[in-house]
């Protein structure tokens, strides 16, 4: 992923340090790869006070008054305490605040206190959590990133958190450290200067990403005549004229040669959601186009009568995306803008697939909760209404 950082952007904020923070808070905001899951937080600290996000505030539209000031001498002493539960954190945090008229600090205002440089940057980015989300997860990680990564074993956010980190930390030289991985919750960067904490996020979430990285396989593409054959057939189920587009990435050609793609995508979408522009599953096509997408039909329908309460109308059985194996990946879209919304979420399904499987399987939805979404009424009229 790229750094959004622009000099001229940042020049503004040179003597005015909240609004560093401000500005490259809503940079990682930005980021759907960092913020995907909501989440998230970011601290500056100037003189006596920190400056930590508040509850109710999204990093992509902060503002300063999305900030409230604690006094960091009393946070830096709670952490010493041996317990404190979650009404008894936030009630001494709220004491601790400069102006009462500001929200709540962040769960995470102790953690953020005791990391000992200005700005600290906080996300729950998306390739990272999935690398620790598996049995060898943190092995993974000790591998990726060498022995200048901290990484916290997962406990619950907040004083338990800080506590550990607190403990874990006592005598460690911090500016040998590129960052902290927490297992199963998220990644922390840090520095005195901002463009560094923000850029060296940036930089763990990348490398993440580049486990991913595959190379186009050298493939025989599609003809213009055989995009055309298609077309007409699938047209003619959805009783719509729909263009078909190749995905032209490297990671959808790649997809493509799987020998188990048919058995991953059977599995379902990345979201229950996404279920409304893809249907449940795409066509596979693996010998001839005709009864491969008899095949879809077939399958389709089934699938309809077994989870169908009867009230329900079927919906048109055109595939809205096939794998052609060995050859890539095509969207079928009724419009420009269809096929454009296809390909950003197949895409985006394929590379969730492809970092799955190669940390051990993609995970399957259930199909009941799949056809509940495709088939909720609300949904239906939405579709209706575009
Ligand atoms: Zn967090």
């Amino acid at each position: 992923m790229k750094s959004l950082w622009d000099e001229g952007e940042a020049q503004k904020y040179k003597d005015d340090p909240l609004g560093m923070r401000v500005y490259t808070s809503q940079l990682l905001g930005a980021s759907q790869d960092l913020v995907l899951h909501g989440g998230g937080n970011t601290s500056v600290k100037i003189d006596d006070l920190l400056y930590v996000k508040g509850s109710g505030w999204n990093l992509d539209i902060i503002e300063k008054e999305g900030f409230p000031a604690v006094n960091l001498e009393t946070l830096k002493e709670m952490v010493k305490r041996e317990t404190l539960s979650d009404t008894q954190m936030v009630a001494q945090q709220k004491e601790a605040m400069f102006d009462k008229s500001f929200p709540n600090p962040s769960i995470e205002a102790i953690l953020h206190a005791i990391i000992p440089f200005k700005y600290v940057d906080h996300t729950h980015a998306d390739a990272v959590v999935t690398m620790t989300n598996t049995p060898n997860g943190k092995k993974k990680i000790e591998e990726l990133y060498g022995k200048n990564m901290l990484i916290v074993d997962y406990v619950m956010p907040g004083f338990i958190l800080a506590k550990k980190i607190y403990e874990q930390t006592k005598g460690i030289d911090w500016d040998k450290l590129d960052g902290m991985i927490l297992i199963n919750h998220g990644v922390f960067t840090f520095s005195d200067d901002a463009k560094v904490a923000y850029e060296k996020m940036i930089d763990i979430v990348t490398k993440a990403e580049s486990t991913l990285i595959v190379e186009k396989p050298n493939l025989e593409l599609l003809t213009p005549e055989k995009l055309s054959f298609y077309e007409e057939k699938i047209s003619h189920l959805r009783r719509q004229k729909v263009t078909a587009k190749v995905i032209d990435e490297d990671e959808a050609y790649y997809f493509s040669t799987l020998k188990n793609v048919g058995e991953i995508v059977h599995k379902g979408p990345l979201t229950p959601e996404h279920v409304i522009r893809t249907k449940p599953f795409p066509l596979v096509v693996n010998r001839h186009f005709k009864i491969d997408l008899e095949d879809f039909v077939q399958g389709y329908k089934e699938y309809f009568f077994e989870h169908s309460k009867n009230s329900e109308t079927m919906l048109d059985l055109a595939p809205r995306y096939a794998i052609i194996k060995n050859r890539g990946v095509v969207v079928f879209g009724a419009s420009e803008k269809e096929n454009k919304v296809l390909e950003d979420i197949v895409l985006h399904t394929i590379k969730a697939m492809l970092r799955a499987e190669k940390l051990g399987g993609w995970r399957s939805l259930k199909r009941k909760d799949i056809f509940d979404m495709e088939y909720w009424e609300l949904e239906q009229a939405k579709l209706r209404g575009k």
